[in-house]
């Protein structure tokens, strides 16, 4: 068979929303899956709602999801422009050819219409099956304007053709304009390609999803700190079931994708779903890995990242506390600063207990004269000075984990001391002695 070419064509009138990162990341699944061409081609024909921002949108959200194109702006490619805007010239030729086919008329304005076939005309659907169609009593199709413009369908077609397109997969809306396609295909003397229209995405109460609902906007994931990774495995999931089960890497995702597993029926949803598999991606990533991630967010927090060997270390000791990225600088903003501030009410238990002013001297003592300085002698070294004092350990701990952090949650405490040295542990616990 013959490597296959599909396209992701969208108008570039909002953002990039979830729906047409679905249908791309589709199309660009079968293109590797097949070994074929993956063509971004922008349908911005309508001046009046086209903006450079929602193409850069397009773009951005592309590239962050992975979804690299083989032909289209910024990659070349044989059968260009890319951008409907400039294809003025192809519309043309292929207009007088519809007219020397004796399939166009004018009306009194100067509006051109398509004269139907009124045949009965089959879709045969990858995903929804054969789609029979009866021959239309509607008014020929409008195809191009007084003004000269041409409108959707006939620039759709005509750049299908031009760009050798084999397969058609996008939006189920559009699947009920889809004989007029393949009635214009067969004007021109050509075979139509092959469809796969995918399922609409609806939001969790089961309408459309639309621009309001959470989670739309590509670019949303990318502030809230998912990983474009999981984004992509979730997006693949609304409205296929790869056999080999959910959390899939990308290799095992091209490999199985195939357009006619994709289901019919509507996808829905799953903002709690998505945010699940960002926290499975997330605490599989290597310390320098997640560091990586991290650092726009950590530094968006203000925070000044001067050793990036701790820095990694520490992120990655909360990587199972956390789901989002967003969520990390106020995990571990204390590592970063000595400035750190302190839970009011834990200040206010701390406070409640003179003797714990005592203990905290006493650890202090201890671990100021602690060598060597890991993560094991300092657990050694407190268990020593617990069996001293006759206390637990484990009573210890917290407030140990509240002088050096602030904070009643975090990492292991022998984790934080080992991150922050011998001479920040004794500092943090005298910086809070003061406040006893
Ligand atoms: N510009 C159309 C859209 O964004 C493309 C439809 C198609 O893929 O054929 O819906």
């Amino acid at each position: 068979m013959l490597a296959p070419r599909v396209r992701f064509a969208p108008s570039p009138t909002g953002y990039l929303h979830v729906g047409g990162a679905r249908t791309a990341l589709f199309n660009w699944l079968y293109a590797r899956h097949r070994g074929g061409k993956f063509i971004l081609r922008i349908e911005d024909t309508d001046e009046a709602r086209n903006t450079d921002a929602a193409k850069e949108a397009i773009f951005d959200g592309m590239k962050w999801l992975g979804l690299d194109w083989d032909e289209g702006p910024g990659a070349g490619g044989d059968f260009g422009p890319y951008f409907q805007s400039q294809r003025k010239a192809i519309y043309d030729d292929y207009f007088a050819k519809l007219e020397a086919a004796g399939r166009v008329y004018f009306e009194d304005n100067g509006a051109a219409r398509f004269k139907f076939s009124r045949q009965p005309i089959l879709v045969p659907d990858m995903v929804c099956g054969d789609v029979h169609f009866a021959a239309t009593e509607e008014p020929d199709m409008t195809i191009r304007r007084p003004d000269g413009s041409y409108i959707f369908h006939f620039v759709n077609v005509v750049d299908d053709i031009e760009m050798k397109i084999t397969h058609v997969i996008r939006g189920e809306d559009h699947l009920s304009n889809t004989w007029k396609h393949i009635d214009l295909f067969h004007a021109f003397g050509k075979h139509a390609p092959r469809y796969a229209h995918i399922p609409l995405i609806l939001n969790p109460t089961g309408s459309k999803m639309s621009k309001r609902d959470e989670g739309s906007a590509i670019s949303s994931y990318q502030e809230a700190g998912f990983l474009p990774d999981a984004v992509f495995n979730y997006l693949c999931m609304l409205g296929w079931t790869p056999k080999a089960g959910e959390k899939l890497d990308r290799a095992t995702l091209i490999a199985a994708f195939e357009p006619s597993d994709i289901h019919s029926a509507n996808a829905r949803f799953d903002m709690t779903k998505c945010t699940w598999f960002n926290a499975q991606y997330l605490r599989e990533l290597s310390p320098e890995s997640l560091l990586s991630a991290a650092l726009p967010f950590l530094e968006r927090h203000g925070l000044q990242i001067a050793d990036h060997a701790m820095a990694a270390k520490a992120v990655h000791s909360v990587r199972e506390k956390v789901s989002l990225l967003g969520e990390l600088p106020s995990w571990v903003h204390y590592f970063f600063t000595d400035d750190y501030s302190y839970e009011p009410d834990v200040m206010t238990k701390l406070k409640a207990k003179p003797e714990n002013a005592n203990l905290l001297g006493e650890l202090k003592a201890d671990l100021g004269n602690l060598a060597p300085w890991d993560e094991h002698s300092v657990h050694a070294g407190i268990e020593a000075t617990a069996a001293r004092l006759a206390v637990k350990a484990g009573a210890l701990m917290p407030l140990l984990r509240f002088a050096l952090s602030g904070q009643s949650r975090g990492p292991g405490v022998a984790t934080i001391i080992d991150l922050l040295g011998k001479d920040r542990t004794v500092a943090r616990i005298q910086r809070t002695l003061a406040l006893l």
